[in-house]
């Protein structure tokens, strides 16, 4: 049987170390036998990112700030020159002001709204219109959202807000490129100890709260995620766009606290 990603050429976005979800889906990826070009967010970063993407075979890392639109251009004009087509990209960046993961949403500011929504919002439809110029046999897209964009999430704010426009964007994406064959969709991952959930607020609570009333009874691992990414960026999801899958131990049909859940 031939892997999975056999002859599939995809760039992967948002590694910061070997605990960032995209590298969870990467490792996945890797397995089942794609080619993968990296991003990293500038020059201390690439210290974390070079060895991982030699670990998987991979000499493609590119410098890029989504908040740069020629940072943007400059990573597909590299990839145009050096593979010509794409298949997939794998979107795993967002930010907001630290100061502003906690306490309460109504006292946002508005410099900080717009950075969070462009950077964990716009630049998905960016790097989008950019991808799907180069997928000329059809391809597929995934971001990752959390579920703070559906149900008000303790700490989450603007990024809860960002993520619901994040998601509404993977529904008019996968409407404008699925004549194109390329299919556009979100993972939702449960809580995860990574660098970016470190600027949230009381994130150990949250991480205990899910694993205590997931009904999976614990927490998503990098394992899980990478599953559900291969499965989102392969053609064993051949048939959904649009979509946004909940990867969280099922935490998200929950409606009450677990009748066996200790008080934390
Ligand atoms: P991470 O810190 O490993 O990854 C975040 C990445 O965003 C980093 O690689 C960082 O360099 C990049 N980034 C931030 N600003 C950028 C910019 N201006 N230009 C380019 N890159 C930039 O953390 P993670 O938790 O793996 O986050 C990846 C994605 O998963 C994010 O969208 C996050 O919201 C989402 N997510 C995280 C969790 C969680 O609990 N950790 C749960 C659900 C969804």
């Amino acid at each position: 049987v031939p892997a999975l990603m056999a002859g599939k050429k995809g760039l992967i976005m948002g590694v910061a170390n070997e605990r960032s979800i995209a590298w969870g889906i990467t490792k996945a990826l890797r397995e089942q036998g794609a080619e993968l070009a990296f991003t990293y967010q500038g020059d201390a970063l690439l210290k974390r990112v070079a060895p991982l993407a030699e670990s998987v075979g991979s000499n493609i890392m590119l410098p890029c700030d989504v908040t740069d639109q020629d940072s943007i251009d400059a990573v597909f004009d590299v990839l145009e020159e050096k593979w010509g087509k794409l298949d997939f990209v794998l979107h795993g960046i967002a930010y907001s002001d630290k100061s502003e993961l906690k306490g309460r949403y109504v006292d946002t500011s508005r410099d900080n709204f717009l950075q969070t929504m462009d950077i964990s919002c716009f630049s998905f439809t960016a790097v989008a219109k950019r991808a799907a110029a180069m997928m000329n046999e059809g391809g597929a897209l995934v971001t990752l959202t959390y579920y703070g964009s559906e149900r008000v999430t303790p700490h989450y704010n603007v990024m809860g807000v960002a993520k619901a426009a994040l998601e509404a964007s993977v529904r008019y994406l996968a409407e404008d490129l699925g004549k194109d064959k390329i299919r556009v969709n979100a993972l939702s991952a449960g809580p995860m100890k990574t660098l970016a959930a470190s600027g949230i607020g009381d994130f150990r609570y949250i991480l205990k709260w899910n694993e205590l009333n997931s009904p999976l009874r614990r927490n998503v691992t990098l394992e899980d995620v990478g599953g559900a990414g291969l499965y989102l960026l392969s053609n064993l999801s051949s048939g959904v766009t649009g979509e946004t899958h909940h990867v969280d131990c099922g935490y998200h049909i929950v409606g009450m606290k677990a009748v066996d859940a200790p008080d934390i």
